[in-house]
């Protein structure tokens, strides 16, 4: 029989950097990051939104500081934070004017944990130079990371422009496409080069290369990787919406993932109108969780459903238990160390239910269409009981719970 090799590739060797104590890159585990999407300067509705994305587990936060107003804010955000017990580190989102705003407001730079910079709008080049001396000389002042992210939607111009006229004069060219990839990768790295160059050093910097195609996220990463040692911030912008995000992302950042490649993650989702900006948070924990790469919560596993089951009784409890061991999460996670790595079945009939369940730590397999009205519950691969009646539900999540307890 041939043996197929599934595993994960050792992970990428990278230099860790200490974002407000959470530390990103070398061994540690990869973080789970997110962004507010509130006006920064609003700050009780940028509170609620960082309180939040943080309660979902969100290691990591990045508000976006556009203008005086958002930047006399952040140390306001912080301080309430600070008061209701929610340490998250902030990070400061900055394009064009970023070196205007932290040398204004010295008590943001300061309550910032890491400074983002654009090398697209705040270059390593001609006067553009100024503006990101001055952002990485604030960082050096304070102690602070900075992140170089690079986007395709904002790629220095300059530097595309003399990529695509070496490229045209070369005896060997590269596609268009491919000139996009080294220019994002070029521009990552060149501007990391000059920040340590003025005097940052490489355990703080960060760096990101984000597009909005699988294909080319992929491409571009595993060269980028290839190419340095920095810690890597990994995401696909402009995913989109719903179902299509979710895949996109997960298909990118997987393959990334998978060879080792990446140190913190973002989800980035187009939230539904009146949506959860904390559904971004749960699904970079569940990729990262899937992958094996890390724990978060207890897994629920339930069937799909199918033509022998016409009630929606397994559905609605296998829900349940998961909304209800999401919620507990924070408080179970220092009661019960370990508890993430339980894992639950709620299965729909006797065809993969009893089976399935006893793979779990905690199972039940509830009765299909003219099956007998009897649910088996399984613990630790066992039968110990079959459960039957209307409070069946009830029943089988109090014994996930004494479970749990015990
Ligand atoms: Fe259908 Fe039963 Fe399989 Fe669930 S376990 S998908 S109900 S056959």
């Amino acid at each position: 029989m041939t043996a197929f090799d599934t595993s994960l590739k050792s992970r990428r060797n990278s230099v860790a950097v200490d974002v407000g104590g959470v530390l990103v890159g070398g061994d540690n585990p990869i973080v789970v990051q997110s962004m507010t999407n509130t006006d920064t300067a609003d700050v009780e509705a940028t509170v609620a939104q960082v309180a939040s994305l943080a309660r979902a587990g969100s290691e990591l936060v990045r508000v976006t500081v556009d203008r005086d107003e958002a930047a006399a804010a952040v140390p306001k955000i912080r301080e309430k934070l600070d008061a209701m017990g929610i340490d998250v580190p902030l990070i400061g989102d900055f394009h064009y004017i970023g070196h205007k705003l932290l040398a204004a407001h010295p008590a943001c730079a300061e309550a910032l944990a890491k400074y983002r910079i654009n090398p697209g709008n705040v270059g390593f080049k001609s006067k553009k130079d100024v503006q990101f001396t001055q952002i990485v000389e604030t960082a050096i002042r304070n102690d602070r990371p900075v992140r170089i992210g690079v986007n395709w939607g904002s790629l220095d111009q300059e530097l595309l422009t003399s990529l695509m006229d070496a490229n045209a004069n070369s005896a060997t060219p590269l596609d268009a496409r491919a000139v996009m990839h080294e220019a994002i990768i070029q521009s990552a790295l060149l501007s990391a080069a000059r920040a340590e160059e003025i005097g940052l050093d490489r355990s703080k910097i960060i760096l990101s290369a984000k597009v909005s195609q699988v294909q080319d996220l992929v491409a571009v990463y595993t060269e980028l990787a290839r190419r340095s040692d920095h810690a890597l911030h990994l995401g696909l912008t402009e995913a989109g919406m719903g179902s299509k995000g979710i895949v996109a992302s997960s298909a990118a950042l997987g393959i990334v993932l998978q060879q080792g490649i990446g140190d913190t993650i973002r989800i980035s989702l187009t939230p539904e109108p009146g949506g959860d900006r904390s559904r971004e948070v749960v699904v970079a924990q569940e990729l990262l969780q899937v992958m094996g790469l890390r724990s978060f919560v207890p897994i629920v596993a339930a069937c799909p459903g199918c033509g022998r089951t016409t009630s929606t009784v397994f559905q609605e409890l296998a829900r349940d238990i998961q909304d209800q061991i999401r919620e507990a999460m924070p408080d179970w996670r220092n009661r019960y160390p370990g508890i993430e790595e339980l894992q639950v079945a709620v299965m729909g009939c006797i065809v993969n239910g009893p089976g399935e369940s006893k793979h779990a730590d905690i199972g039940i397999s509830l009765p299909g269409t003219g099956e007998e009205p009897a649910a088996p519950v399984f613990v630790d691969g066992q039968k110990v009981t079959t459960l039957r009646g209307p409070n069946l539900a009830t029943d089988f999540k109090a014994m996930v719970e004494d479970y749990i307890e015990k």
